[in-house]
């Protein structure tokens, strides 16, 4: 069985698992991460082998601030110190030339390294108390919804006797943005909370947005693959307009709950931005338990300013995973 644990012992209990080779699911402002000693090439395969995870789709590094992230790497340029600086801890992971002591299997056996600090105080308690950097892919199988809560994780894996350390909601509730740090032109790979305008302004550099939609057959970052973030339940993205068509065995999250007939059952999302963003794998999860015919997705509002297009982009990336065939 696995079991969820929260305070100091909590921390304690995860510092001792993770020196033992173990995996141990912890909270990040993003979402839960499934949490092993990155250094430990055993420990990293549990992670791969846990999650059904190809071994193609190499995993993000956590530390607790600039010192740890220039043990992981080879190279520490001028725009990672801005970024960092600037971002971290926080939503932004940066991909960079990887240092010979990260083992191979963490990066897919490329030259290259994904590193971010998150922003949660159970997080940083424990890389910090670890005194090592942790690799941290989402807490849930290969291709699902990602968990925002320690129950979604006890529910992607009830018997792996893993160890949950309860950091309540995840506030930002979609996976950190990535970019890219290692050729001339710096990418964002896949768009998160933090948008390629903000990025650009912090490093008074120009950066290309080549995260590729569901349907693009080239999947440029290995691990953007078309089907992620999947429901069990055949789950659809429509327009508000759309949601009259509904029926009563459907379940629909929307925020546009007073404008369309209540037909079926409605999960209430709200409408801001950043809060629908914080929202929708719960919301996700929640309409997946109660077992309906389909899922509809309300399409998020369209919002305004370059932050909120920032988050409405990340948002429909996942949801288009979500509902991609
Ligand atoms: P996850 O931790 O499951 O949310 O996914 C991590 C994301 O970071 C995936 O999209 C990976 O493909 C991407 N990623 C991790 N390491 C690298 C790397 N070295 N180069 C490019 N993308 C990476
Ligand atoms: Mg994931």
């Amino acid at each position: 069985m696995s079991e969820i644990l929260e305070g100091p012992h909590a921390i304690a209990f995860g510092v001792k698992r993770l020196g033992e080779g173990n995996l141990v699911a912890f909270p990040t402002e993003t979402v839960y991460g499934l949490g092993a000693d990155a250094f430990n090439a055993q420990a990293v395969q549990r992670v791969f082998t846990l999650k059904g995870r190809p071994n193609t789709n190499p995993l993000i590094v956590h530390v607790s601030g600039i010192v740890m992230a220039k043990t992981v790497v080879a190279h520490w340029p001028d725009a990672a110190d801005l970024i960092a600086r600037t971002y971290w801890p926080g939503p932004v992971t940066m991909v960079l030339p990887k240092a010979d002591v990260v083992p191979g299997i963490v990066c897919a056996n490329g030259s290259t390294v994904a590193v971010r600090c998150p922003e949660h105080p159970c997080a940083l308690a424990l890389i910090e108390s670890f005194g090592k950097p942790i690799v941290g892919p989402s807490a849930n199988p290969s291709g699902h919804i990602s968990p925002t809560t320690p129950e979604h994780v006890m529910d992607g894996f009830p018997d792996a006797n893993l160890m949950i350390v309860d950091g309540g909601r995840c506030r930002t509730g979609i996976e950190s943005t990535v970019v890219d740090l290692t050729s001339k032109t710096i990418r964002i790979l896949r768009p998160g909370f933090i948008g390629p305008h903000a990025i650009s302004k912090t490093i008074s550099q120009n950066i290309e947005s080549i995260a590729p939609l569901p349907h693009d057959p080239i999947a440029r970052s290995p691990g953007l693959i078309g089907a992620h973030y999947q429901p069990r339940t055949p789950t659809k993205l429509v327009p508000t307009a759309a949601l009259k068509s509904a029926t009563d065995s459907d379940t629909i999250i929307t925020w546009s709950i007073q404008s369309h007939p209540a037909k079926g059952t409605l999960i209430p999302i709200p409408r801001q931005i950043d809060a629908y963003a914080s929202n929708i794998y719960r919301a996700l999860h929640d309409a997946d338990r109660g077992n309906p015919s389909a899922i509809w997705i309300e399409e998020p509002p369209t919002g305004s300013g370059t932050d909120e297009l920032a988050i409405r982009t990340a948002i429909m990336e996942r949801l288009g995973r979500a509902t991609h065939k």
